[in-house]
């Protein structure tokens, strides 16, 4: 595809609309990128682009500024049916996301990893066992590191390893990944995809344009399941049976990691890399900051951080992953997403629940017939007083089953701020007298 002289304009100035619009304007295109938001932070971002002679507009979108794109580039955060539906934009001009466009410009296969859940753990993994099998990968997607910004690296011999999600695949047309992994389906954003049939809709096109010579990667739980009878290439199953390393090896806990383990492995598979490379590949990644990460060991009780934990199936797997019983910590910005699938689990590991944020009510009405429920203000307090809750042999675990954007800007501010919390409270403990 020309760019030159095309008129494109960039939805969003987050990481990938940013990137975007760097790799169109080196295209020659005449990018234009609006933004709903303002800050210091943006405005900092749209300076650069000035070099680049790219017009940017912050705090809202108008019609004069968007009307005249003959090609619309949006990034993942955007709601493309609420913009469409706004009339700024022209009907007519083709809409495509950050992942379509890197996508054009890709000269290498891309492996894409996608799935409710472990897509970034599973993402890091490949690339590890990649490397381990002496190829150049890289690892890129939705990990924040867009695959627009990444290009230059990727000279058509080295793999990519993509993570994907379903917002980046709602906007494909013709990507087509080489390997395409399907990890797993579970209830998740709600508030985008409205039912649970249209996210599985979105999660399964990443299989769409693959040929036979392509390769799926699918959990063994989707077998039979007719949305995979269109899939033109050629299926691999995996569960968490299949032992590279056993349960007690590997660094990182819960049997879903032996399933992210087990799909990494035959994606490398796929590239040749031999079993002795892809384990000890295994054997040394210690696993993502912010999964299931043990934190610190007070006094007998274990402190956790799997703030990840977005979606009630994640914090099942938690749950799963641990024998101790556990004072949980949950809450956040609620997805409207269903509690009970914990509730056996809820009844038999948790002994209560600590609440903090928006959704403080829906979960309480969900579990206080079950276990105590507890409100806190903020999360230190949460910290304090699910510590209080512990005794010796038990855990403190932070896995929210809700995103953090009520009080915090990302999971990950919210796994620091827990991180400090757990630390702080430590520091308090040891300095009051015995
Ligand atoms: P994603 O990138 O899909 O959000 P992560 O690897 O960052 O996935 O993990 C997100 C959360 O899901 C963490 O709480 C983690 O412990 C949990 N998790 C990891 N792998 C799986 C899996 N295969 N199934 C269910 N939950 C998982």
């Amino acid at each position: 595809m020309d760019f030159k002289g095309k008129k494109v304009l960039v939805v969003g100035l987050g990481l990938s609309g940013f990137s975007s619009a760097k790799l169109l304007a080196e295209k020659g295109a005449l990018v234009r990128v609006t933004e709903s938001d303002r800050s210091d932070f943006l405005t900092e971002r749209a300076d650069e682009l000035i070099g680049l002679e790219v017009q940017t507009e912050l705090g809202g979108h108008t019609e004069e500024f968007c009307s005249s794109a003959d090609l619309v580039v949006t990034s993942p955060g955007v709601d493309i049916d609420s913009l469409k539906f706004s009339s700024i934009i022209n009907k007519e001009a083709p809409v495509i996301g950050e992942l379509e466009l890197g996508y054009i410009f890709c000269p290498s296969p891309i492996i894409a990893v996608t799935g409710t859940n472990g897509k970034s753990t599973t993402t890091e993994l490949i690339g590890k066992m990649l490397s381990s099998g002496g190829l150049d990968p890289v690892v890129c997607g939705n990990i924040g590191r867009p695959l627009t910004g990444e290009l230059g690296k990727i000279n058509g011999k080295n793999p990519v390893v993509a993570e994907v999600s379903s917002f980046q695949l709602e906007t494909i047309k013709d990507f087509r990944p080489h390997v395409a992994v399907l990890l797993n389906i579970a209830e998740d954003h709600y508030e985008r995809h409205g039912t649970f049939l249209s996210y599985k809709q979105e999660k399964f096109k990443v299989f769409k344009n693959q040929l036979e010579e392509d390769w799926a990667v699918v959990h063994e739980s989707f077998k039979g399941d007719p949305m995979l009878d269109k899939v033109k290439s050629k299926i691999l199953y995996f569960n968490a049976k299949e032992e590279v390393i056993t349960e007690s090896e590997s660094p990182i806990k819960g049997k879903h990691n032996l399933e992210n383990i087990t799909c990494a492995s035959l994606v490398a598979n796929i590239y040749g890399v031999s079993p002795e490379a892809i384990r000890q590949a295994t054997l040394s990644f210690k696993g993502l900051a912010h999964r299931f990460e043990i934190v610190a060991s007070f006094k007998g009780i274990e402190f956790i951080d799997d703030s990840k934990a977005t979606n009630v199936d994640a914090t099942r797997r938690a749950l799963e992953s641990t024998d101790k019983k556990v004072v949980l910590i949950a809450g956040g910005k609620d997805k409207g997403g269903d509690y009970s699938p914990v509730d056996s689990l809820v009844e038999e590991k948790v002994k209560s629940i600590v609440v903090i944020g928006e959704a403080k009510e829906r979960i309480e009405r969900a579990f206080s017939k079950i276990v105590p429920v507890i409100r806190e203000e903020s999360l230190p307090l949460a910290v304090e007083r699910a510590y209080n809750e512990a005794e010796e042999g038990e855990a403190v675990l932070l896995s929210p089953m809700c995103s953090s954007f009520d009080m915090f800007s990302s999971y990950k501010e919210r796994g620091e701020v827990y991180q400090k919390a757990v630390r702080d409270l430590i520091e308090k403990a040891e300095a009051l007298p015995a």
